[in-house]
Formats: C-alpha cells, structure tokens, sequence
C-alpha cells in the first residue's frame, strides 16, 4: 500500500478538524500552507509543515 502524506490540523491549532491526506507529499505540502494561510493567517514555510507537521501514514 502506498504511503501518505496527513497533516492533522489539530495538532498545529487545537480548535481545528481539518485533515489533508495524500500520497503526494508536495500536494498536501500545497493543500497545508493554503489552509493555514487562508483559516489561520499563518505563513508556513513547506520545510516547517515537513518537518514538524507533516506524518506519514
Ligand atoms: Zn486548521
């Protein structure tokens, strides 16, 4: 079974459902930093998301 890519948005702020899985590490990288821009006004850089928020599952 291919491998996935989860940010679980949860995790990063507590009063968020917000989930992205894919099996395409750029996508979810893309889908991540939209949503965190876009709902929670942050600015992630891709290698903060990578490293710190990013799972494979
Ligand atoms: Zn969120």
């Amino acid at each position: 079974m291919a491998q996935a890519h989860k940010l679980d948005c949860e995790a990063a702020a507590a009063d968020c459902r917000f989930i992205i899985q894919s099996e395409d590490e750029a996508e979810a990288i893309e889908l991540a930093k939209r949503h965190m821009r876009d709902v929670h006004g942050q600015d992630y850089t891709a290698e903060e998301l990578r490293s710190k928020h990013l799972k494979i599952v």
